[in-house]
């Protein structure tokens, strides 16, 4: 390996300790207020749920520290040590060709998957089981597994031979095609995934006729919203914890509820939730995600380009130029660089819960935001005492106690 290798190391060492810092954070500051329920919630949140949920967010994040770790700590391994041979396996089975890239791609794909499936195995089994969240049973857990598994190779094993094959035919404009196609795959991907990706997972079933169903289709009139429907999803079979989404594109737009969340919330509160996520659609929320994933592809693309052409990049690890070693050496050394990126993307994506939360303000008022809001913290056993730090690297949502305050304020 050169210093330029051992640098890349370096970074993801540095990157690893600090997600580690950050966790460690989290706990400080959520164990800190584990004995005091915020003022704003006082009435609402009783002292032995706010412990619950301190207890929750605690092992959680312990978890994730030692997750961060051994994610660190493999990716280290293999670009130091465990890539070449890997490599040199494969190369002694298959002649060089677009065959050999691809199995080399999907065997390391696959030694990672194993490898993660013992985090993914306690997370149910023994975390969210503790706190009384789990619903999936073993066999579930490996049927979900070994279908999304089969899913990935039927997308992957095709996207990963056309881009090797493009590679030799267009040697220098290959990664702006790939480029076109993946983002073409991408939007095609928002009308799919809910139309026939989902379904393999989940049961959705129209909502059904009644008082919930006409109030939320007068709410979607009342916005100008065209879709394909209301729908509930059975995420009773796998958690108990709630949520509402919004998919899709253009005609194909689809509301998605969780049996979970409809069983324990109001129609107003389930009315402000559907409001918010109209918020998003009002404001081209999709739109800017998509075109954001589009910045973040070409700038990987363009990477990738670079370590093809130049070799530079496998030299510096001491491999041979294989693509679908690059490939994999590139996916392993960006880490850094997109831990780095989350702060800026989450607080994108923050911005816009502030928007989506205005919207519904508007529209059915501030109080059932924000009643379901405190709901589906106290159910979820989402902390109400983050880490500020923390939450501004990795929180997609602002924590609740500042929408809340938000809400308050405004109007
Ligand atoms: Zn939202």
């Amino acid at each position: 390996m050169t210093s330029a290798g051992a640098l890349v190391c370096l970074a993801i060492m540095l990157s690893c300790g600090l997600g580690v810092y950050l966790r460690k954070r989290q706990i400080d500051n959520v164990s800190r207020h584990r004995e005091v329920v915020p003022p704003d919630f006082a009435g609402e949140v009783t002292i032995d749920d706010h412990r619950r949920a301190a207890d929750y967010t605690i092992a959680r994040t312990r978890f994730g520290i030692v997750e961060t770790t051994f994610d660190g700590l493999l990716s280290i391994a293999w670009l130091a040590i465990g890539l070449g041979p890997l490599y040199g396996l494969v190369a002694g089975l298959i002649e060089p060709g677009l065959t050999r890239s691809v199995v080399f791609v999907c065997l390391f794909t696959l030694i990672g998957h194993v490898l993660e499936l013992p985090f993914s195995f306690l997370n149910a089994f023994w975390l969210e089981e503790k706190f009384g969240f789990n619903r999936l049973s073993p066999k579930t857990f490996f049927l979900d597994e070994a279908k999304s598994l089969a899913l990935t190779a039927a997308i992957a094993v095709p996207a990963l031979y056309a881009m090797f094959g493009l590679l030799r035919a267009l040697p220098d404009s290959w990664w702006l095609v790939v480029w076109v196609g993946f983002m073409a795959l991408t939007l095609a991907m928002t009308v799919i995934y809910p139309t026939v990706i989902a379904p393999m997972f989940n049961t959705f079933t129209p909502m059904a006729e009644g008082d919930a169903k006409s109030r939320m289709e007068a709410l979607l009139k009342k916005c100008g919203f065209e879709s394909r429907g209301l729908y509930v999803m059975d995420a009773s079979t796998r958690s108990a914890h709630g949520n509402a989404y919004f998919s899709g594109f253009g005609k194909a737009k689809r509301i998605v509820f969780f049996d979970t969340l409809l069983e324990k919330h109001s129609l107003d509160e389930i009315e402000s939730i559907l409001a918010h996520e109209l918020g998003h659609f009002k404001y081209g929320h999709v739109r800017q995600m998509i075109l954001q994933a589009a910045v973040v592809a070409f700038l990987g693309f363009a990477v990738l380009y670079w370590a093809f052409s130049t070799g530079d990049f496998s030299a510096w690890f001491g491999l041979p130029n294989d693509p679908g070693l690059v490939l994999v050496a590139v996916m392993l050394a960006q880490e850094p660089v997109a831990h780095l990126l989350k702060p800026l993307l989450s607080s994108r994506s923050r911005k816009a819960e502030f928007e989506a939360d205005d919207f519904a303000r508007q529209i059915v008022g501030k109080e059932p935001m924000i009643s379901a809001l405190t709901r589906l913290t106290r159910d979820n056993l989402a902390s109400l005492t983050p880490d500020p730090l923390y939450a501004r690297f990795y929180f997609s949502h602002p924590p609740v106690p500042v929408r809340v305050a938000q809400l308050r304020s405004s109007g």
